[in-house]
C-alpha cells in the first residue's frame, strides 16, 4: 500500500523545525507532500511560488535522503480537501508545546468532523528546534537579525534579500 501524507501549512518561510518534520515523515509513510497554504486576504512575506520553490531547494539537501517520493504543491481552502486531491490518508502536523497542542488538537478534531477517512498524525519537534517559529524568523529578519540559526541557508539568503538598507 503506498501510503501519502500531506504535511500542511503556511511555511513562510520554511524553517528548520519543518525540516526536522520533513525528515521524521519517513517513518509514517512512502510518500509525503508538503502543501503550503494560501489565505486570500493574508499577505504573506514570500509568495506561495517563492515558498514552494524554496521548500524544492532544500529538499535536496536534507541530512537523511528520504526513502519516500516528497513533492510540493499550493493549496487554497481547506487542508483536508487538499488531503483527499492528494490521494492522502494522513495529514502531518508538528507540536512544539502545549499551546501548539490545544490549537493543534481543535483543527485535528474539526478536520475529522468534516473527513473522518483522513487521521491527523502529530510530529513530536526534535529538543534542537522546538523553540523556532516562521513568525519569530520573519520578525528578527525584518528588525535585521541574523536568523542562520534557525532557517535553511536558501532561506536565509532570500530573507537577506527582503532585508531594507539601513
Ligand atoms: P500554520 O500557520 O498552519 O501553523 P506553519 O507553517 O506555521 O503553519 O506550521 C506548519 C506546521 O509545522 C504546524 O503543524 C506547526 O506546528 C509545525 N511547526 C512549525 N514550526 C515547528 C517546529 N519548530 N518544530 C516542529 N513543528 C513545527
Amino acid at each position: 500500500m503506498n501510503r501519502v501524507a500531506l504535511y500542511a501549512g503556511s511555511f513562510d518561510p520554511l524553517t528548520n523545525g519543518h525540516v526536522d518534520i520533513i525528515e521524521s515523515a519517513g517513518a509514517l509513510c512512502d510518500e509525503l507532500v508538503v502543501a503550503i497554504g494560501t489565505h486570500p486576504g493574508k499577505t504573506p512575506m514570500f509568495s506561495a511560488a517563492e515558498r514552494a520553490a524554496l521548500i524544492e531547494t532544500i529538499s535536496g539537501g536534507l541530512a537523511t535522503a528520504p526513502a519516500y517520493k516528497l513533492s510540493v504543491r499550493t493549496f487554497c481552502g481547506l487542508a483536508v480537501e487538499a488531503a483527499r486531491e492528494a490521494g492522502a490518508s494522513l495529514i502531518l502536523r508538528g507540536l512544539r508545546d502545549g499551546s501548539d497542542l490545544d490549537d493543534e488538537m481543535r483543527m485535528a478534531a474539526m478536520n475529522a468532523a468534516m473527513a473522518p477517512e483522513i487521521k491527523t498524525v502529530f510530529l513530536a519537534a526534535s529538543p534542537a528546534v522546538r523553540h523556532i517559529s516562521a513568525t519569530l524568523v520573519r520578525q528578527i529578519a525584518g528588525l535585521g537579525g541574523d536568523v542562520s540559526a534557525f532557517v535553511p541557508a536558501a532561506v536565509a539568503q532570500a530573507l537577506a534579500k527582503r532585508r531594507p538598507p539601513r
